[in-house]
């Protein structure tokens, strides 16, 4: 396995790298260019000179994502490159590489990466962040693999996006009934917030487009929120989730409660209650779980797979034993909420960020030989979008607001807390332009297969001919289309 012990890290020299030298300054490596790793990497930055230490960001992605506009970019209403921070931008004076974090040996304190393309390699660290993030929690349903899809990144917000749009385009020009009925049936799971916005959102985007088609109505389109538990949004104090879920029926949407999905093969979806359909869109937002890398790790981990840290965002040991050199938080890490003793810190990006400055602030100090402080926040509130100019919030367990200035509300915390002067503005300018010039609900048409028309067009004329009029009988599994 290649390693890599230079003081600044360049993957191209690995495989070549000679033995370790002495570093001149401290090198952190961040694991999770996300909400935590973005943050906090800025955060020590701003603390420590170049001169202090080497700060080492490792994502798959080149951005980071701002996941709460994620139904908001479903529904068309932010344009995808708005909501996330490219690293190169956002990242000044920080080193990125790109690649996935495969294997963590802290005793060791090495990190192997495995890059999209090439071998994987290993660097050496000093200090860990670990701001890894969640992964869909999905369960061994028949049919959930190769039909559904996630809600947790900026590629299956455009994805669904693109494929509702595409549905409806496609629906408009079939006569047969049953086909045109599975194809605008829009099957969601998971009555969370993630879930309930994109529902929402979904809906919102779908009944507006709807216009556009003569032969299609709004009565055509079918959209079915299925939840485990007795009620929705969780977040929210029990009369706020009951507005939401009756301003949600009242517009259409179907909700299954206290009821599980069983099986949805080829898009049949069948639930714990006996309730059949057919559905082309399944979209999964059930949940989520800690980043499985670290369960894999020589780190400590709760039972839920979390990394087990002290309110300073030190990593440490069930009977709270330090372990030196590494930190954590966000979705990953159990934080205790010094709010709430005896809990642990949701897994919200209000939480995350702050979070995260806090663990940059003690990195920082830890380095620089001061006292470090613990993370106490008490939570601001919960907001929700429920579509454009609709939304419920909730603040201070006070102020509560509904339709028109939730939405304000929403749009105003959010906008403010995405990342960078630069995204911001975008967002904001993004509102503007769709409020004087409405939305934009066009379906890019096979933007998913780029390349379907060409490999028909390279094919000997008869074999293009019969695949084109071979008819298509099963349901497209979404971002097919
Ligand atoms: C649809 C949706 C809506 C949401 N709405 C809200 C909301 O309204 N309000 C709110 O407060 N919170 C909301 N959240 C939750 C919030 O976004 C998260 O709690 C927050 O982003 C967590 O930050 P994080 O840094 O822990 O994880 P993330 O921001 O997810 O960052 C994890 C990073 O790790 C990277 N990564 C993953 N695997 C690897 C690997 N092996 N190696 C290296 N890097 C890796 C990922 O690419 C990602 O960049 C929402 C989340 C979703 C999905």
């Amino acid at each position: 396995m290649p390693q890599n012990d230079l003081t600044s890290v360049s993957p191209a020299q690995n495989s070549t790298s000679p033995a370790p030298r002495a570093r001149k300054v401290p090198r952190i490596v961040v694991l999770g260019g996300g909400t935590v790793g973005l943050y906090s990497a800025r955060r020590v930055r701003k603390r420590l000179g170049r001169q202090d230490a080497a700060i080492v960001v490792v994502d798959p992605r080149p951005y980071m994502t701002y996941a709460p506009f994620l139904p908001e970019v479903a529904a068309g209403s932010i344009d995808p490159r708005n909501v996330v921070a490219p690293h190169r931008k956002a990242l000044k004076g920080i080193d990125v590489l790109q690649g996935k974090a495969t294997k963590i040996d802290h005793g060791a304190k090495r990190i192997e990466i495995t890059p999209q393309e090439g071998e994987p390699y290993e660097i050496s660290y000093d200090q860990l962040v670990v701001g890894l993030g969640s992964v869909s929690r999905t369960l061994p349903i028949p049919g959930l693999a190769e039909q559904a899809i996630g809600f947790k990144n900026v590629e299956e917000a455009v994805a669904v996006r693109n494929h509702v749009v595409n549905r409806l385009d496609v629906a408009s020009s079939t006569w047969d009934p049953e086909l045109r009925k599975r194809m605008l049936t829009f099957t969601f799971i998971g009555g969370g917030f993630a879930g309930i916005e994109a529902i929402a959102e979904a809906e919102d985007m779908a009944r507006s487009a709807v216009k556009q088609y003569d032969s299609l109505d709004v009565s055509d389109l079918r959209f079915v929120m299925i939840e485990g538990a007795g009620r929705i949004l969780p977040e929210l104090s029990e009369p706020m989730a009951l507005y939401a879920l009756e301003q949600l029926k009242q517009r259409g949407i179907e909700f299954h409660l206290s009821t599980f999905l069983s099986s949805c093969v080829d898009g049949h979806v069948v639930t714990s209650t006996g309730v059949e359909f057919d559905s082309e869109t399944i979209v999964w937002t059930a949940g989520v779980k800690a980043n499985p890398v670290i369960g894999e790790s020589d780190l400590p981990t709760d039972k839920m797979g979390r990394l087990t840290v002290l309110p300073t965002l030190q990593v440490a040991d069930e009977d709270g034993n330090v372990v030196p050199d590494a930190w954590g938080a966000g979705d990953c890490a159990a934080v205790p909420d010094l709010v709430n003793p005896g809990k642990f810190c949701p897994p919200n990006a209000q939480h995350a960020i702050r979070e995260a400055w806090k663990l940059g602030d003690n990195l920082a100090a830890q380095i620089k030989g001061e006292a470090l402080s613990e993370y106490k926040h008490k939570s601001v509130g919960t907001v929700a979008s429920l579509g454009l100019y609709k939304g419920v919030a909730e603040l201070f367990g006070t102020f509560k607001f509904k339709g028109f200035p939730a939405w304000v509300v929403h749009r105003t915390y959010h906008g403010g807390a995405m990342p960078t002067f630069n995204r911001k503005l975008r967002i904001f300018m993004g509102w503007f332009d769709q409020f004087v010039m409405s939305r934009e609900t066009v379906s890019l048409g096979s933007i998913h297969d780029p390349r379907a028309e060409f490999r028909a067009a390279s094919l000997p004329p008869k074999q293009a001919v019969a695949k084109e009029s071979t008819p298509e009988t099963k349901a497209e599994p979404v971002g097919k289309s």
